[in-house]
């Protein structure tokens, strides 16, 4: 890797730090990092990434450019409004520092393409939004080895950390073992978000790579780094590695990537559940996952049909039954009822609510629904 004479003249200020110098900025140029989201973090970290030479930038980013993306993601002007993220991001990159290779990505990062998309980088740095996407980053990097330098924002406060188990420090798990439930933290689009915040903490996200890159400095492994702005005030947590954690620790239970929208209790976006008194298979899922909700699950179908498709550890009370039964349920549990396609166990609702029965719901299109979107072995019928 040798620098041209216009590298030199561009990198002289770096050059002529000792703690860069011509070493340095060859393997700065050497370097290859993964931006996961061309928004208000990706945005500082690209520029400055490819002004200072890094060699090669991907940019992961299905998005396009809105009016209210300007405010911050300093990638993207006011006549990108409309434009792939992704393109626009490129453009600007290339009007900095032709120099520098982008690759861009126009995709939705997600389990099935997590891998092959990180794999070729040296450096993978998060500025992604949300929950789902962040535990995915998380388990394709320790998975892959890769430097995870992490960031982010919420209304005036932001923090970073750079998780990278191979280099002994946590895991982003190993801080956050569970997502929040799911509308519990709003997200800047619905709690809002300063303008600059995502600037000063995707620069040192930045400043993180760079150091990793030219192997200097004590970097953000094993910290994590908090930032008020209203409050002008930094302040650092050590952190440590989690050996029971479920993905870097000593016994790993997840080897290979998950589904992160279920794992956050997120349902996907086609099949919401609009019904107060309804929730989805997701949601009963969650409900059998992680007793300690105290949720119980109860299919109110007929033995017979018991018989051909059941959900493990769900118990039955059929439907002719529950008048003469339902005694034996607790009118202070919450219950989500189960059916074949969600009318029966609707009716069974009604019945339980004019009984006293306050917590109980019911699982929209019923275990053939859990068929289709949870478990195929569950035979639909
Ligand atoms: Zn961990």
């Amino acid at each position: 890797m040798e620098l041209t004479n216009e590298e030199i003249r561009r990198y002289s200020r770096h050059l002529i730090l000792p703690e860069v110098g011509l070493a340095g900025q060859k393997r700065i140029k050497a370097a290859s990092v993964l931006c996961i989201g061309a928004g208000g973090l990706g945005s500082p970290i690209a520029m400055y990434l490819a002004a200072a030479g890094i060699g090669k930038i991907g940019i992961v980013d299905f998005d396009t450019v809105d009016y209210s993306n300007l405010q911050r993601q300093i990638l993207h002007t006011d006549a990108d409004v409309g434009r792939s993220k992704a393109e626009s991001a490129k453009e600007t990159i290339h009007g900095i520092n032709p120099n520098c290779e982008v690759v861009i990505h126009n995709t939705r990062i997600s389990s099935e393409n997590a891998l092959d998309l990180i794999r070729p980088y040296d450096i993978v740095v998060d500025g992604t939004d949300n929950f789902p996407t962040r535990y995915l980053t998380n388990d394709a990097c320790v998975i892959l080895k890769k430097p995870n330098v992490y960031g982010s924002i919420f209304r005036f406060e932001g923090q970073a950390s750079v998780f990278a188990p191979h280099l002994g420090g946590p895991c982003y798990r190993c801080l956050y073992p569970e997502p929040p439930p799911p509308g519990m933290v709003p997200s800047c689009a619905e709690g809002g978000v300063l303008g600059v915040l995502p600037g000063i903490i995707g620069c040192i996200q930045a400043t993180e790579i760079l150091k990793l890159a030219i192997g200097r400095g004590s970097s953000l492994v094993g910290r994590l780094l908090l930032f008020n702005a209203l409050d002008m005030k930094f302040r650092e947590l050590k952190l440590r590695r989690d050996p029971q954690c479920p993905v870097c620790g000593e016994h790993p239970t997840i080897k290979e990537l998950i589904d992160y929208e279920m794992f956050c209790g997120i349902a996907p976006e086609s099949q919401p559940a609009a019904n107060p008194d309804e929730v989805t298979v997701q949601e009963m899922k969650k409900a059998l996952d992680d007793p300690s909700l105290g949720i119980k699950v109860v299919d109110v179908r007929e033995a017979f049909e018991y018989e051909i498709a059941r959900v493990e550890g769900v118990p039955l009370l059929p439907m002719s039954e529950l008048r003469s039964r339902f005694t034996e349920l607790d009118p202070n549990t919450q219950y989500y009822l189960l059916c074949k396609v969600g009318a029966r166990s609707h009716s069974a609702m009604e019945f339980l609510r004019e009984q006293g029965f306050k917590y109980v719901k019911n699982v929209k299109d019923g275990i053939n629904a859990w068929s289709e979107e949870i478990d195929r072995n569950v035979p639909r019928y």
